[in-house]
This record gives C-alpha cells, sequence and structure tokens, in this order.
C-alpha cells in the first residue's frame, strides 16, 4: 500500500492514558485524523459503534483477514483488533494525515510498511501509577486488569522500536509534547522537498532574466 499522506502512530500500555491524550491532539491538530478499529472485543459502556470502534463479530472480522482488508490486525486479550486499508485510504483521499491507535504486534506490521512512519510510543510514570489508573477506570475485571498489567511490561520492552516516545505523567505537559513531535515530523525536510524544488525553480529562472 503506498503512502499519500502521513502516518502516524500511538501504542502505548493500556492504563498509560493513550485515549484522552489522542483525543487532546486530534482536538489539537485539525489535519489530523483517527482511523477506527475494527475489533470483536464488546462494546463497553458508553462506546458507541462507528466511534471508538467499528465492533464485528470473528467470522466478519476473519474473512476480512482473508481478504487482505487489514492493513495490520492483532490478537490482544482474546480478541481481533485490526486498521482496515480502505479506511486509512480515504482519509488520506481527504488531504488528511492519519493517525493509528493500535498495539505493539500491529505496530511491528506497520513499521514494515511504511519506513516513513511517525511511530510515538506513550509510557505511564510508573508501574504503580498504571496500576491505579487501570482500577481507578472501572471498567475491566480484577483478572483483566491483572493480565493488562503483565501484558504491560512486555509492551514497555517494545518501546525500543519506536520513534518518539513521551511520558504521561502530567497530562497538559505530555500533550504538549505529541502536539511538539507532529509540527517536528511535518516540518523534516523530506516532507518539504517540494517547496526546496519550487525554490530552486525559482532562482533559476531569475537566473536566466539576469542572463
Ligand atoms: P482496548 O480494548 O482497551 O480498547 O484496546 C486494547 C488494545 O488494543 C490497546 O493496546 C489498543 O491500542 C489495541 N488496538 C486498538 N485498535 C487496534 C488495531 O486496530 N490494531 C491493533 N493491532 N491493536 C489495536
Amino acid at each position: 500500500m503506498s503512502s499519500d499522506g502521513e502516518l502516524y502512530l500511538i501504542a502505548a500500555p493500556s492504563g498509560a492514558g493513550k485515549t484522552s491524550l489522542m483525543k487532546g491532539l486530534l482536538a489539537r491538530c485539525p489535519r489530523l485524523a483517527l482511523s477506527v478499529s475494527d475489533t470483536t472485543r464488546p462494546a463497553r459502556t458508553g462506546e458507541v459503534d462507528g466511534e471508538q470502534y467499528h465492533f464485528v463479530d470473528r467470522a466478519t472480522f476473519e474473512a476480512g483477514i482473508a481478504a487482505g482488508d487489514y492493513l495490520e490486525h492483532a490478537e490482544v486479550f482474546g480478541n481481533y483488533y485490526g486498521t482496515r486499508r480502505d479506511r486509512v485510504k480515504a482519509l488520506w483521499a481527504e488531504g488528511k494525515d492519519v493517525l493509528l491507535e493500535i498495539d505493539v504486534q500491529g505496530a511491528a506490521q506497520v513499521r514494515a510498511d511504511f519506513p516513513g512512519l511517525c511511530s510515538i510510543f506513550i509510557l505511564p510514570p510508573s508501574m504503580a501509577e498504571l496500576a491505579a489508573r487501570l482500577n481507578k477506570r472501572g471498567s475491566d475485571s480484577a483478572e483483566v486488569i491483572q493480565r493488562r498489567l503483565s501484558e504491560a511490561r512486555r509492551e514497555i520492552e517494545a518501546c525500543i522500536d519506536f520513534r518518539w516516545m513521551v511520558i504521561n505523567d502530567r497530562f497538559e505537559t505530555a500533550l504538549a509534547e505529541l502536539e511538539a513531535i507532529v509540527t517536528a515530523w511535518r516540518l523534516r525536510r523530506a516532507r518539504q522537498q517540494a517547496r526546496v524544488e519550487k525554490l530552486l525553480d525559482e532562482a533559476a529562472k531569475r537566473s536566466t532574466m539576469s542572463d
């Protein structure tokens, strides 16, 4: 899949505060759009189909895998999660830069396809704080929370493959750092090459005129 636009990816252990940070980031960066994933996990209270996720059954998801519809997919805590290629392409076609919020297994698949990926890992300030946030969320059973905590260690180890890292200690600071990464990424020379070429064209014309 060729890249028509920018692709940003944010991963974090669950409870690191990724969802609120992403909401804040999307509000501050209007050109950035979230690709809403498919999942087979049941909707949590308050979740709306098509907003946080597209909730699909296993048979539908597996048919999508077989058809090659997913840019990446993974099984996380016994449920499938995946990014549909057509959703990413549709956002690029609208002129948006696309943001993916996915786990580290999916991140590895996307990285292999998009060397120009802007990958960001969000870390919690401490494991104690991570456990406190998962408990406070109140949406998962004690068993699920325990599983998420043991998974967190494996996920944190994977942060070595990410380009940028943000520690979510103070929300406002972490959000400002995320915004700074997006701004810096847009300013890289490789992305601005067209401007350089335009300037050089102009310079060439001016020198022909003065000859
Ligand atoms: P949750 O069930 O708490 O919403 O998400 C569980 C995990 O699945 C999180 O780490 C989240 O980032 C990950 N996830 C959500 N959507 C996708 C996706 O499309 N692909 C992959 N690989 N992981 C996803």
